[in-house]
């Protein structure tokens, strides 16, 4: 699975970690063989060109841990690039809703729909435990109805009843009625597929979708084909609307292409990839572990992250140093702010906190949401740094500049000045007792 884009990568940050200073011709060098890499791997060029772009730009502002080499910070950086492009988390089928849930399949023939129905109809019996019925509304290939008996009979699921000379639409009727009387959890309808998107195809799907109102709709789309699988994948959502992505022979994909620009180029998540011909041959898409896959330097995105969890420790020692000589200016405000985000912005760390679930809605209700939090880093960005060393130097001009600079208000600029100074005036008298926040700080 991805080997060759795989092997590609290692080559190229093989020959980046083993130095000990980078240049910035090198990581220029660096990121042309990266995109390189890329579009010979059949990664669509709209996914390419941001994806190098944002690479360039936090490897220029990355600030460069001890311990670590420049290369492999470059390595960390490209992984929660990947991670991010892949869809940064898993998002598992849904099947929240009253049963029996319609689950539609749909995908161009030989995408692997059939087989696919079947893995997913295996795994909600044996894994969730849940009462499923298989349909077939390929009526233009009888064999096809046949090839879904026989997969039931195989993996012991039910199916519905093929009834020879019914439309589409008729089965897909007579399955959600059979789903209710016979008390099943789940109907997954695999429709008709086609050699190419057509209008016919189309309006079919439409049809259906109408009758049987399914919770999910799945496209089913094969990794071998590359970007043809992400077009086809978007006609099929502007058309019919899907809700997530199987991609399917990924155990046969050495490049990733489909894989790496599906999300990005559709917007839908990839929620499963077929990995083999048998019934079990079936995996979550985990975005981690897929580009832990594709980079092969696990080793090394964790030592980063250990490092960097490192490096916030000593963090907030140096905070409560400054906080117990009473300073601490606009600078350090902006270090907390980003603290903060890093924990997963303002409800990620106070979700960490026990016993705040009441303060938490008195800010919400107050308005204080993540994009504030951003949006006061961004204020103290627009300060110069000796602004921010002596925040009373902010009169009327200054604040309309910083304003203007930051895309925010002036008022905007007050509040968070005016949240400095209580801050810093709470920290002062706080460390003034010994013990006080500062050396709570000093503890975390
Ligand atoms: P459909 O026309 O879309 O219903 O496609 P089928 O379900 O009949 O699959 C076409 C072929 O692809 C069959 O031989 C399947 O065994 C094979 N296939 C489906 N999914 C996978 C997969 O994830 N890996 C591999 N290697 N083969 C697959």
């Amino acid at each position: 699975m991805f080997d060759s884009l795989s092997d590609r990568l290692s080559g190229i940050f093989d020959r980046l970690t083993r130095r000990g200073s980078l240049s910035a011709e090198d990581v220029d060098a660096a990121l042309r063989e990266i995109r390189r890499a890329l579009l010979e791997a059949d990664v669509a060029l709209e996914v390419v060109r941001p994806f190098v772009e944002r690479i360039k730009e936090k490897a220029v502002g990355v600030e460069i841990i001890r311990s670590v080499t420049p290369g492999q910070m470059v390595v960390k950086i490209v992984h929660d690039e990947l991670v991010a492009t892949l869809g940064e988390e898993a998002v598992p089928i849904d099947l929240h809703a009253t049963p029996p849930v319609a689950v539609m399949m749909v995908g161009l023939q030989g995408s692997g729909k059939t087989t696919t129905t079947a893995k997913i109809a295996r795994r909600f019996t044996t894994r969730d435990k849940r009462k499923v019925l298989m349909a077939s509304l390929d009526t233009r290939r009888p064999a096809a109805m046949e090839q879904l008996k026989v997969l039931g009979e195989e993996n012991g699921i039910e199916t519905l009843k093929i009834v020879p000379g019914q439309t589409p639409t008729q089965i897909a009727e007579r399955a959600m009625t059979a789903g209710r009387l016979g008390g099943y959890d789940v109907v997954i309808l695999d429709t008709a597929g086609r050699l190419h998107v057509d209008e016919a195809l189309m309006h079919e799907m439409a049809d259906i979708k109408r009758i049987a109102d399914p919770h999910e709709i799945l496209l089913v789309a094969d990794a071998l084909t590359g970007q043809d699988a992400v077009k086809v994948a978007r006609s099929f959502d502007e058309r019919v609307g899907v809700t997530g992505i199987v991609l399917t022979r990924v155990d046969g994909d050495g490049r990733g292409g489909a894989a790496l620009s599906m999300r990005a180029v559709t917007g839908k998540p990839i929620k499963l990839i077929g990995v083999g011909e048998r019934a079990d041959a079936l995996e979550d898409f985990y975005p981690k572990r897929i580009a832990d896959r594709i980079l092969g330097m696990g080793d090394i995105v964790s030592l980063v992250e250990k490092a960097a969890a490192n490096i916030d420790q000593e963090q907030a020692e140096a905070m409560a140093k400054k906080l117990q000589k009473g300073s601490f200016d606009l600078e350090d405000l902006k270090s907390q702010l980003q603290q903060m985000e890093k924990l997963g912005g303002l409800s990620g760390l106070m979700g960490m906190m026990p016993g705040v679930g009441k303060a938490r809605k008195q800010m919400e209700a107050a308005g204080v949401d993540d994009r504030i939090v951003k949006r006061q880093v961004a204020i103290i960005n627009s300060m110069t740094p000796k602004e921010r060393r002596k925040p009373e130097l902010m009169k009327a001009s200054r604040k309309k500049r910083v304003a203007a600079g930051s895309g925010t208000r002036v008022e905007e600029v007050n509040k968070l000045l005016k949240m400095h100074r209580q801050m810093a005036d709470m920290m002062k008298s706080m460390g003034k007792k010994k013990g006080g926040l500062a050396g709570m700080l000093g503890g975390m």
